[in-house]
């Protein structure tokens, strides 16, 4: 490409405000559930680095204020809330913190989730619904929740299911079965909320290494390789690789992209 117009597409693909490069969610205002570790650490994390108010929404206290802390300490705005995602109430105290400190929320991420690995004929009760309530409800209450707070801002919900979502795998059966759930609750969200500006999108992550894996990618080999399954990669991803599909569907990149399933899996569901 001639230097002229090399220079003229970086000058395009970056708005210079003020002398500095704009940031890519500049001026929103996020939310990530299960955002103490893992992947949802990630997002947050990415998402405060681009400019967006973040916050850091978990069960685990703990770990989710040290989050914040990091993003306070790098120059990003971020605040903690305590939230279990199955909880109603927990869900009405978070939409009046967001409400009263920023006065909308622009992006929600829907990102914590549980796994239990059995099939379904050894599945209880008790593992099932667990199950679905942290995966399936409590995305659906977090979208019942927030919606009004989103309305006519030009706002995206992102939701993460699973390439489980998608393709079946051994042991999993309660997991598998929430995730192809979200994956549907994303589109018929996407149809009902077009009419408000809010873009609704799912994203399907393959074998990541955070907590959530960490026994399954870290003990012995045959686990690993097992667990890998058919990744055309021979690494599982990053978290971190994960949160730029977030940004991407967060920020007004993605204006057109909307009841979308975006794969990030290294080839997984490909092969
Ligand atoms: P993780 O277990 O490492 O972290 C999950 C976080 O969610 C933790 O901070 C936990 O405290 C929080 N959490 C769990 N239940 C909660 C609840 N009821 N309320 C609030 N917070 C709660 O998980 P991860 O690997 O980072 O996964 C994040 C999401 O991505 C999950 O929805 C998971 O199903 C999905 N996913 C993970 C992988 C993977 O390989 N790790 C692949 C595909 C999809």
């Amino acid at each position: 490409m001639p230097k002229a117009r090399q220079w003229l597409s970086a000058f395009q693909t970056v708005l210079i405000k003020g002398g500095r490069p704009m940031k890519r969610v500049q001026g929103k205002v996020a939310l990530v559930t299960g955002g103490a570790m893992g992947m949802g650490k990630s997002h947050a994390e990415q998402l405060a680095a681009e400019g967006a108010h973040v916050f850091v929404c978990d069960r685990d206290v703990v770990a989710g204020k040290a989050v914040v802390d990091g993003i306070v300490a790098a120059g990003g705005k971020a605040e903690f809330l305590t939230l279990d995602v199955t909880k109603e109430s927990d869900w009405a105290v978070a939409v009046d913190t967001v409400k009263a400190k920023a006065g909308k929320l622009n992006i929600l991420v829907n990102n914590a989730g549980i796994l239990i690995l059995k099939p379904a004929h050894e599945t209880t009760n008790e593992e099932w619904d667990s199950v679905f309530n942290v995966n399936v409800r409590g995305v659906w209450l977090g979208i019942r929740a927030f919606v009004p707070l989103m309305k006519g801002i030009g706002a995206s919900i992102i939701n993460i299911s699973s390439i489980y979502g998608i393709v079946g795998a051994p042991s999993a059966a309660a997991y598998i079965a929430s995730k192809g759930a979200v994956r549907l609750l994303t589109k018929s969200c996407a149809v009902d909320l077009i009419r408000f500006g809010i873009r609704v999108n799912s994203i399907h992550p393959g074998v990541i290494d955070t907590p959530m894996t960490k026994d399954l990618l870290h003990g012995d080999a045959e686990t690993r390789k097992a667990i890998m399954g058919a990744t055309l990669f021979d690494r599982p991803s990053q978290p971190s690789e994960v949160s730029k599909a977030v940004l991407f569907l967060a920020s007004d990149e993605s204006s057109f992209v909307h009841g979308a399933e975006l794969v990030v899996d290294g080839g997984y569901t490909a092969n």
